[in-house]
């Protein structure tokens, strides 16, 4: 798997601006280019490239991850609006930073279908 600004991230070399949360197995900290007034990004410090590469065996991280993402969407204001997690996957599904990143989002416009 290829280095990125992200893998730096999880391994402690380099600090996200903003810090939201840390523990032993992930890390979420503020995108630096929000398209929404909450918006965060939760990465696993094992390394996993994206969605299609995970293994059955870190459903568990994802999980919490997910959980994570609604804790935080609590604490910062946003769980009564409502907001929106996604996992960009792949060139053609919009992922640039080649290391698994769960956004939060919120509150975000309404999509049209
Ligand atoms: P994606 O398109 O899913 O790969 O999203 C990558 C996200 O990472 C984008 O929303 C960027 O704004 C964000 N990003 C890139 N570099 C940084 C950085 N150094 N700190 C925080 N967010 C970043």
């Amino acid at each position: 798997m290829e280095d990125s600004i992200f893998a730096k991230f999880a391994r402690g070399e380099l600090k996200p601006d903003t810090v939201r949360f840390e523990d032993n197995e992930m890390l979420a900290f503020d995108d630096i280019n929000p398209s929404a007034p909450v918006h965060i990004l939760i990465i696993p410090k094992e390394p996993i490239k994206s969605i299609a590469e995970m293994t059955e065996a870190q459903t568990g991280i994802v999980g919490r991850m997910l959980y994570r993402a609604k804790l935080l969407a609590e604490g910062l204001g946003i769980a009564k609006s409502g907001y929106r997690i996604s996992f960009n996957v792949g060139e053609g599904g919009g992922q640039i930073v080649p290391y698994l990143h769960l956004h939060l989002m919120g509150p975000t416009p309404p999509k049209g279908l």
